[in-house]
């Protein structure tokens, strides 16, 4: 295009000099032949002037389809890239984006993980495809049950995780747990055979961000939370402070 357009630039150039000189040549002009030769020159000139008008819009009209098309490409490959590619929802990128944006807005913050419980002995039973299943509708579970500014997100393998700003501990236990009740009161079928696969639980910790840590820091308090869930019997929420007075004792 820009090729294009220092040629038509040239052209217009060119054919002000042609106007100039065919006037000159009018006006000096003394017989009709010389006046037919200026007029032919200009109507020449006038001709190639529109063709080379022509091509240049349709040109510029081919290259502003190309960047509509490229424009559509890059936001396809972002939201691909903010996106967890078997579960539709964010990904772990998405998670700690949000997670620092909302670090900095100076509200109360809650981070919840969640790990589904024994999910190597359901993949091992019920194989890996029928495991993914599994991890979708998890998904599907968590993305139902938050809203707003919430976000849930895959943070890897069969673990999640949710961002809720402007939530307190106390209320960030009463979604964990909604969530972990929806997970664990679904019968798992094999919707093809019928077969019966039993219930899936979730054990999530919950941390508070504390103003000026990092988000690594407030990801391994979540996560120590998490632990505890597990080692004390699994499908429960355990939040930070239930840990402090642990800790305490
Ligand atoms: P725990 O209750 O202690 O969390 O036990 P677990 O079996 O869930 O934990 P473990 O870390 O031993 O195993 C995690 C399993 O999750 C093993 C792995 O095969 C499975 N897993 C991780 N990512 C995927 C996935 O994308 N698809 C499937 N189907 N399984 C996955
Ligand atoms: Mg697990
Ligand atoms: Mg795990």
């Amino acid at each position: 295009v820009l090729e294009m357009m220092g040629d038509a630039s040239g052209g217009v150039a060119d054919f002000g000099k042609t106007l100039t000189e065919s006037l000159g040549a009018l006006t000096d002009s003394k017989g009709l032949v010389g006046i037919r030769e200026a007029v032919q020159s200009l109507a020449l000139e006038t001709q190639k002037m529109q063709k080379s008008n022509s091509a240049l819009q349709s040109k510029l009209k081919e290259s502003s389809q190309e960047i509509a098309s490229l424009r559509k490409n890059l936001e396809d490959v972002q939201r691909e890239a903010m996106t967890d590619a078997l579960t539709g929802i964010a990904n772990r990128t998405t998670l700690r984006q949000r997670a620092m944006e909302a670090m900095e807005d100076g509200e109360p913050l809650c981070l919840a993980l969640a790990d589904i419980d024994f999910f190597k002995k359901f993949n091992d039973t019920y194989g890996h495809q029928t495991g993914d299943q599994v991890l979708k509708l998890v998904a599907n579970i968590l993305q139902g049950n938050v809203k707003g500014k919430d976000l849930a997100a895959r943070y890897g393998g069969e673990e999640f995780a949710l961002i809720l700003p402007t939530t307190k501990l106390y209320d960030a236990k009463t979604v964990c747990d909604h969530i972990r009740n929806a997970v664990s009161t679904k019968r798992i079928r094999n919707r093809t055979t019928g077969e019966e696969m039993g219930n899936i639980t979730l054990s999530i910790g919950v941390a508070l961000y504390h103003p000026g840590e990092s988000l690594t820091d407030f990801i391994s308090r979540s996560d120590e939370g998490l632990y505890f869930a597990k080692g004390n019997g699994r499908n429960q929420t355990v939040l930070e402070t239930q840990l402090e007075v642990i800790n305490a004792d």
